[in-house]
């Protein structure tokens, strides 16, 4: 056991850029870093194990209606913030630091910046400075919430369709 933010985690997978936990009380997975990377540097390239149609809580978009479960599977918790430190680049499948970030932290991206319209909205509890409260996908933001983000080029696209 150790304990991160003063909450019991387990470990359940090591990577090769970091290590999945699970919080003992709630279940809840969380990706932290084993290394430090540098701003745009690239964590890992990812693939797709398999391609649906639809989303589900596990998919990242890469397009109208392709969503993939990731390859490397580990990828997959990546937990959303509305400050996030990483972005899943669909056009070339590489994830990217948006920042510096230190060995030790949770490595997290914003959900809406690949996801149109999602399955399962959930209340956001990051705590950031501009966190948006109910995350639904990049369809239901306002062009100021937008434009504080990294964006796929999908995603950008769709919404500049949208206007
Ligand atoms: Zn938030």
């Amino acid at each position: 056991m150790n304990k991160l933010n003063n909450t019991e985690t387990r470990l359940i997978d090591t990577n090769p850029i970091g290590e999945v936990r699970e919080n003992v009380e709630n279940g809840q997975k969380i990706f932290i870093t084993t290394r430090s990377f540098e701003q745009d540097e690239i964590l890992a390239q990812f693939g797709a194990v398999e391609i649906l149609s639809t989303p589900n809580y596990l998919t990242l978009q890469v397009d109208h209606s392709k969503h993939i479960l990731l390859d490397p599977p580990y990828l997959q918790y990546i937990n959303h913030s509305c400050d996030p430190n990483c972005f899943f680049d669909t056009e070339h499948m590489c994830l990217r630091a948006l920042k510096k970030i230190e060995s030790g932290k949770e490595l997290t991206f914003f959900y809406p910046s690949t996801e149109w319209n999602m399955q399962q909205p959930f209340a956001c509890f990051c705590k950031s400075e501009n966190c948006l409260g109910e995350i639904k996908g990049a369809a239901h933001l306002t062009d100021q919430e937008a434009n504080r983000y990294r964006l796929t080029s999908y995603i950008s696209k769709r919404r500049s369709q949208q206007q």
